[in-house]
């Protein structure tokens, strides 16, 4: 996977929908590998005039170490 080495941003995942990390708006996600091991999406705001991606990843492994 190399998404994960085009963004320098990377979110866990959580139940919260995901927010822009610049300015909270809703994202699209645009491409979706959440049925892969790391849950992997990458997100575009919504805001035309922020347009911030970000991928987010699945927190699966963090919650099984609890
Ligand atoms: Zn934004």
């Amino acid at each position: 996977m190399d998404s994960q080495t085009l963004f320098n941003q990377i979110y866990l995942a959580n139940d919260q929908p995901a927010t822009c990390g610049k300015c909270g708006s809703r994202t699209n996600i645009i491409f979706d590998l959440s049925h892969s091991n790391d849950g992997t999406q990458i997100h575009e705001c919504l805001n035309e005039t922020c347009g911030y991606m970000f991928v987010t990843i699945e927190d699966k492994e963090f919650q099984g170490q609890l």
